[in-house]
């Protein structure tokens, strides 16, 4: 097969080409969206107002059904939150980047908002024993990395679902730091937790694109037109011959069909029952599981590494207990030390100081003990610790490439999944998760008898 997505998030042009930030911002109007109507009953009743719930709501309004957006915390978003509290500036918790710009429909949607749009340094940096890496090392990291993915690939492409561990070649000096590019820093997850189905279907992402003002607020706008009916938790669905009903704390909402756009991590852990939910829904539920990845984010002064505003560094691993650092967040002094898979979990059921500690150690073994003194505030997100997440982001456990695609059918002709987890290429992104709602609603329009001339695009 020519045309397998190929996925990386870095490749041999990103480490050695030069970067050119590129405004993309231009100004556009937000639209006032739908009227909930005061009756319990709904055309769609949609659970969990992240990136998929706000784009599935936004697309029942916009084709003038009702709906009720139903949110368990008290604000938007979900796994995409800004912060200004904690360093005094926008600081996203979850989702920072816009992958993709060219063809990510977030960033079409920034663009017509007016939201601050500016291109990330398209170079990563690659730093060994403290030092910025040798051409050739930066050739050989490049090279592990993507023998890496063709070996995935290769096993996904011909229908082999194995631990993506499993089918990898001897990378040589390079494989403790591909197998983190590849696994915790990609999917969350060490790679023989991956399916190589799964990771073989992902888009390659590319540097992306950062929001001045946060990926979370340019999310929390995009929700702003919408009635969201906050503090509202879903306990459990009960789909009858005409009706969907969804028991919250706050009474039962009855919709003609029902879009679940919480994590499936959710369900797993029995916080959101769906009763007889068929076997091959419950088997994708149980088996596209989330990973763990957090910031641990960090005021550095000074720039001690000299390194330019928002730009990535990724530093030669000798074992899983490794990172990468983005630097200067919107030319601040912040930066993020990016943690994920075993180490992340780890670290998030330590004590509340284990990702100050960890920062600590880091940055001494790579940087020196006078770089990691300079350290001020730290911040660690714990994003497997939040009680509506539980989780950072999805990837098929081996055995279960295959079973994505049950999130995107319509169940029982009356609920559908929505989120970044019913993605079968962009899962684990804010614009899988915004996609796939647009799709859930746009299925759920149809099966109201909605013609395709009334559905947005
Ligand atoms: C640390 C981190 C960094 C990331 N970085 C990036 C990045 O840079 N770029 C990128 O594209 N992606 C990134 N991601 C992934 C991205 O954040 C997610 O893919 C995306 O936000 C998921 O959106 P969603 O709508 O599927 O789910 P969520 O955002 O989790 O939304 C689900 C909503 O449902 C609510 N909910 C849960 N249970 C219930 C219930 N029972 N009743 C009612 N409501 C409920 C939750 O409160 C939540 O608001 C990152 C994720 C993390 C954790």
């Amino acid at each position: 097969m020519t045309d397998r997505p190929h996925r990386s998030l870095i490749s041999r042009r990103a480490f050695l080409a030069g970067a050119s930030a590129l405004p993309l911002a231009s100004l556009g109007a937000a639209r006032a969206l739908g009227q909930v109507p005061a009756s319990g009953q709904v055309d769609v009743v949609i659970i969990g107002a992240g990136a998929a719930g706000i784009a599935a709501a936004r697309r029942v309004a916009a084709a003038g059904r009702t709906y009720a957006l139903l949110e368990a915390t008290k604000r938007p978003g979900g796994r995409a939150v800004t912060d200004t509290s904690i360093f005094g500036r926008p600081f996203d918790l979850g989702a920072f980047r816009l992958y993709n710009p060219l063809s990510n429909s977030l960033v079409e949607i920034g663009d017509e908002t007016g939201a601050e749009l500016y291109s990330a340094p398209d170079a990563a940096r690659l730093y060994v024993n403290g030092r910025e890496a040798r051409e050739s090392d930066y050739e050989d990291f490049v090279s592990s990395v993507r023998r890496g993915e063709r070996a995935i690939g290769a096993a996904g492409d011909a229908g082999r679902d194995l631990p993506a561990a499993r089918v990898l070649p001897d990378l040589g000096p390079w494989a403790a730091s591909a197998a983190f590019i590849m696994g915790p820093y990609t999917c969350a997850k060490e790679l023989d937790q991956v399916s190589s189905i799964d990771f073989s279907r992902a888009e390659e992402r590319d540097a992306g694109a950062f929001i001045r003002t946060g990926v979370g607020s340019f999310m929390a706008g995009l929700a702003s037109p919408l009635t969201v009916r906050f503090e509202t938790v879903a306990n459990s669905i009960d789909l009858g011959p005409r009706m969907a009903q969804v028991f919250t704390n706050k009474g039962t909402v009855s919709g003609r069909m029902v879009i679940v756009a919480v994590p499936p991590s959710i369900i797993n852990a029995g916080k959101l029952r769906i009763p007889y939910l068929p076997t091959r829904y419950r088997a994708a539920v149980e088996r596209i599981t989330l990973g763990a990845y957090d910031h641990i984010a960090f005021e550095w002064p000074g720039n001690p590494l000299r390194l330019r505003e928002d730009e990535t560094v990724q530093v030669k691993a000798q074992d899983a207990r490794t990172f990468a650092l983005v630097a200067r967040l919107g030319g601040s002094n912040i930066h993020m030390l990016e943690v994920g898979g075993k180490l992340a979990q780890q670290l998030a059921d330590g004590q509340p100081q284990a990702g100050a500690a960890f920062l600590k150690e880091a940055l001494t073994r790579e940087f020196g003990a006078s770089a990691a003194a300079k350290v001020g505030k730290v911040h660690h997100t714990r994003w497997s610790k939040e009680p509506f997440a539980l989780g950072a982001w999805s990837c098929a456990l081996p055995g279960a490439g295959n079973l994505r695609r049950a999130f995107t059918e319509v169940v029982n002709g009356r609920l559908l999944f929505a989120g970044e987890h019913a993605h079968e290429t962009q899962w684990g992104t804010l614009h899988g998760a915004w996609n796939s709602g647009e799709r859930a609603a746009t299925q759920a329009l149809r099966q109201l008898g909605v013609g395709s001339a009334n559905l947005a695009q």
